[in-house]
């Protein structure tokens, strides 16, 4: 091999960048001993709060917690059905599973890979028709580009429904001009180190505007705490944030923005290359992206493995989101689907295909990427 295997995701490049500061910040924790609850943690909730224009943020200790978080403020249960996307990251429907309400699978939007909202309306149906009670809509930003909101938002209203955004993926990018963080009743992300803002471990935070809300996602976070850490009103969680972690955060959300910009440049150069060959990704008008992932549709019969070989053995690597829609999980084939089927979804399965993507990839080391792909495409 001429060249040494270039990462999926390069965190070792970032922390080049930001080491001497993230270190200092890291060490101040641990020096002053408040690993709980520490200072940091709320001046991050301030400042995340501030960034996307949310009137309150809450950490929390990943974003499978901040899902769950809602859904247990909302009190959801047996019997209770939650409209989530199939194509999408196991935790979207697990946190419904969970307390024992049943996620309905509906089918995306070809174009966007997020949530079809006809395929919404059906999943409604079919829940209804199931015997269940539709209580919320959890939309999923894929690889970083929103949601549909303005027309998902209307039809959560006329059901009478909430509609959480699982931004794990999206936060950061913008819908019709706002920061995601606002759009529905709560927004939840994740701060996975492979996500666009990433800690150095897990962490998560919600997003919301309702002041009701703050007490009880406050009890919710520590075990339902009422009074004090021992008086319990409700059932929680040890759902905290470290100290250590939101200290790491807060520095990275120093050089968001620029990564962002580096993001988007990124994901141009490749739609410049590799538009001829493949369904490369769109934006939906007046949308911005994170680009957590850059996911091609490979046109259809491509022998994707043998793809993915070939790159591999020239250094590069590539990963499938998503190879087995969550209907198809062993674990969820029992829950509904809407209507009579998830056609996308099962066809991009099969036919999706993510590249390196990081603000550090460097244009010599993408251009490799582009001309491989190009080369194994059209062989
Ligand atoms: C990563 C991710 C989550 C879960 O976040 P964790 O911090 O790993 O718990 C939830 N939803 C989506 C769409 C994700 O990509």
């Amino acid at each position: 091999m001429d060249h040494p295997p270039l990462p999926f995701i390069d965190l070792q490049a970032q922390r080049a960048r930001i080491a001497p500061a993230v270190e200092a910040a890291v060490l101040k924790v641990v020096r002053e001993g408040r690993y709980i609850l520490g200072p940091e943690v709320q001046e991050l909730e301030r400042e995340l709060a501030a960034y996307c224009g949310a009137k309150h943020c809450l950490t929390c200790a990943s974003g499978t917690d901040a899902l769950a978080l809602f859904l247990m403020a909302k009190g959801l249960r047996t019997g209770d059905a939650v409209i989530c996307p199939t194509f999408t990251f196991a935790a979207t429907a697990e946190v419904v599973a969970w307390l024992g309400a049943s996620p309905v699978f509906a089918d995306i939007d070809p174009d966007t890979f997020c949530l079809d909202p006809a395929s919404v309306e059906r999943a409604i149906a079919t829940a209804k028709a199931e015997g269940l009670q539709p209580r919320g809509i959890i939309a999923v930003d894929l690889f970083g580009h929103p949601a549909d909101y303005d027309r998902l938002l209307p039809i959560a209203e006329a059901h009478g429904l909430w509609l959480m955004d699982d931004a794990a993926q999206g936060f950061g990018a913008t819908y019709r001009g706002t920061k995601l963080g606002t759009f529905g009743d709560f927004t939840a992300t994740s701060f996975f180190p492979a996500k666009p803002l990433g800690c150095y471990g897990d962490g998560g935070a919600v997003f919301f505007e309702d002041d009701a809300l703050v007490e009880v996602l406050t009890s919710l976070r520590v075990h339902g705490q009422g009074q004090d850490k021992y008086d319990n009103v409700r059932i929680g969680m040890n759902g905290r944030m470290d100290t250590i972690q939101c200290a790491v955060v807060l520095e990275k959300l120093k050089i968001f923005d620029d990564e962002i910009e580096a993001r988007n440049r990124i994901a141009q150069r490749y739609t410049e290359g590799l538009a001829e060959l493949a369904k490369v990704p769109t934006l939906a008008a007046d949308c911005t992206s994170i680009w957590a992932q850059y996911t091609l549709v490979l046109p259809t019969g491509t022998d994707r493995p043998a793809l993915q070989a070939r790159l591999s053995a020239a250094g590069i690597p590539t990963a499938v989101y998503y190879g087995k829609p969550m209907h198809r999980q062993t674990a969820y084939a029992r829950f509904p689907v809407a209507g009579n089927g998830l056609p996308v979804a099962e066809d991009y399965a099969a036919r999706v295909i993510s590249l390196p993507m990081h603000a550090y990839l460097a244009d010599e080391d993408q251009d490799r990427i582009v001309s491989q792909l190009r080369a194994a495409l059209t062989d």
